[in-house]
């Protein structure tokens, strides 16, 4: 995928150097290496999110990071100040956790304490219910039957350059660049 917005659109939340590593080297790889796997394995003509959900080892775990980057590199947009949600997100969001503040708390702690690599996401169930959910190293809530809609990277290469071991910082800063809008429309789908 290329990235819809400019390399220096996210400064300083996520630096120009870290997108160019993220985004050009570390995604890329994994795309090599799918491509490269994917030949008579019989998901050539699947989506991610069936080879995610059916296939097991290198192609998964490969077909894994494309799908969670596309959706992280996606999510994002220019610093605002005062970003929130707003519509039916919203009010979903103050519904099944009290207020945004108190999700974001538990959002970021449970990306702080995810031991190792790996992602924290917003998702909803099949009634619409928000959950928050931690996945180690490539994994997907779609592996679960839960629709994702947020995810913030904590792999350290998502963030060592930019805040060395100070994942927490990271995790504060990026709710200024999340674009609420992509996140809404994500919810709506069917
Ligand atoms: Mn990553």
């Amino acid at each position: 995928m290329a990235l819809p917005y400019a390399a220096d659109a996210l400064e300083p939340v996520i630096s120009r150097t870290t997108l160019g590593f993220h985004h050009g080297k570390h995604l890329a790889a994994y795309v090599n290496n799918l491509n490269a796997l994917l030949p008579g394995s019989g998901f050539e003509e699947a989506t991610l999110e069936e080879i995610v959900c059916q296939a097991a080892g290198g192609i998964l775990n490969n077909a894994g990071q494309i799908l969670n980057h596309e959706l992280y590199f996606g999510q994002f947009s220019a610093l605002k100040e005062g970003n929130e949600p707003t519509g039916a997100l919203a009010e979903a969001i103050v519904r099944d956790y009290g207020s945004f503040e108190a999700f974001k708390d538990e959002f970021q702690k449970k990306g702080a304490t995810l031991f190792g690599s790996g992602w924290v996401w917003l998702s909803a169930d099949k009634d619409g219910k928000l959950v928050i959910t931690q996945e180690p190293n490539a994994a997907n809530p779609v592996q679960k039957g839960l629709k994702p809609l947020l995810t913030f990277d904590v792999w350290e290469h998502a963030y060592y350059l930019d805040y060395q071991n100070r994942r927490p910082d990271h995790l504060a800063a990026l709710w200024q660049i999340v674009d609420w809008n992509v996140i809404e429309q994500r919810y709506l789908q069917g």
